[in-house]
C-alpha cells in the first residue's frame, strides 16, 4: 500500500461556534500558520459564517466547508439549505453524516446516502463520516458496521464521483470526548472504511480514497496518527477552534 499516493485531509468541524466575525478572525489568524501545508486544509463552519470564511479565506491555502446540507434541489424544507445554495456561496465540502447529526437529529444511513448523492451531483466534495458507539465496539460489531454504513452511504455514487469523496473514520466514543482511539484502532477501523470501500470499487479506488481519523485528534496525539498507513489525515473538532492547535496537526499530516 502506498500512502504517498493519496492526498491526506485536515478539515476542521467547528459545530456550533464561532459568529461571522469570529470565524473571520480565527481564518486570519491560521492563514500564515498553514500556509506550508503539504495537505488539504479545510474548515468546516456554522452556515452563517459561509460568506464571512469564504471571504477571509481568499487567495489562501484554506478552503472553506460546511456541516451539513439537505438532499433536495429546492422546495419547501423550511430551515434546510441545498448544495447549489453552498456552492454559490463558495464552499467547496460539505461534512455528511456526522454522529452528532445523527445522534441529535435523527440522521439515517439513508438520509446519508441522498445527502451524499445531492452534494457530489451538485458539483461539491463531501466528507462521509461512519464510526461505531462504544456498545457496537463492545459487542464485536466494529467491521460489520463501519462496512455496512461506508457501502450504505456509497450507494449510487459512481467511481468517478468517488474521487470527491473522504471518508472520516469516527468512532462515536471518541468524538468530543477526550478519548482518543489508539493509533492502531484508528489504523483498524480507517482499514474496515478501506476494505468496504475495495468490496464496491476494488483494489486501486480503495487505494486512491482519502480516509480521516476523527475523535479528540489535537496537537499532541494526531503525529502517531496521521503516521499510520490507513489514516490520511483528520476531521477534527474541538481543536479547530485553536489556531496554534490545529495548525500543529496540519504539520502533521504535511510530512
Ligand atoms: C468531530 O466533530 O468530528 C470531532 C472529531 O470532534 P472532536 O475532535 O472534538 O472529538
Amino acid at each position: 500500500m502506498n500512502k504517498a499516493t493519496r492526498k491526506a485531509v485536515i478539515a476542521g468541524n467547528w459545530k456550533m461556534n464561532k459568529t461571522p466575525a469570529e470565524a473571520a478572525a480565527l481564518i486570519e489568524e491560521m492563514k500564515p500558520l498553514v500556509k506550508d501545508a503539504d495537505c488539504e486544509v479545510v474548515l468546516c463552519v456554522p452556515y452563517v459564517d459561509i460568506a464571512a470564511a469564504v471571504e477571509a479565506a481568499k487567495g489562501s491555502n484554506i478552503k472553506i466547508g460546511a456541516e451539513n446540507v439537505h438532499f433536495k434541489a429546492s422546495g419547501a424544507y423550511t430551515g434546510e439549505i441545498s448544495a447549489e445554495m453552498l456552492l454559490a456561496c463558495g464552499v467547496e465540502y460539505v461534512i455528511i453524516g456526522h454522529s452528532e447529526r445523527r445522534t441529535y437529529f435523527g440522521e439515517t444511513d439513508q438520509t446519508v446516502n441522498l445527502r451524499t448523492l445531492a452534494a457530489l451531483n451538485a458539483g461539491l466534495k463531501v466528507i462521509v463520516c461512519v464510526g461505531e458507539t462504544l456498545e457496537q465496539r463492545e459487542l464485536g460489531y466494529t467491521e460489520t458496521l463501519l462496512k455496512f454504513q461506508t457501502k450504505m452511504a456509497l450507494t449510487g455514487v459512481t467511481k468517478e464521483q468517488l474521487k470527491n469523496v473522504v471518508i472520516a473514520y469516527e468512532p462515536v466514543w471518541a468524538i468530543g470526548t477526550g478519548v482518543t482511539a489508539t493509533d492502531d484502532q484508528a489504523d483498524e477501523g480507517n482499514g474496515f472504511v478501506r476494505a468496504a470501500v475495495a468490496e464496491a470499487y476494488g483494489a486501486e479506488a480503495a487505494e486512491a480514497i482519502t480516509v480521516q481519523y476523527g475523535g479528540s485528534m489535537n496537537a499532541k496525539n494526531a503525529d502517531g496518527l496521521v503516521d499510520k498507513i490507513n489514516v490520511d489525515g483528520g476531521l477534527i473538532g474541538g481543536a479547530s477552534l485553536k489556531a496554534a492547535d490545529f495548525a500543529v496537526i496540519v504539520k502533521a499530516a504535511s510530512k
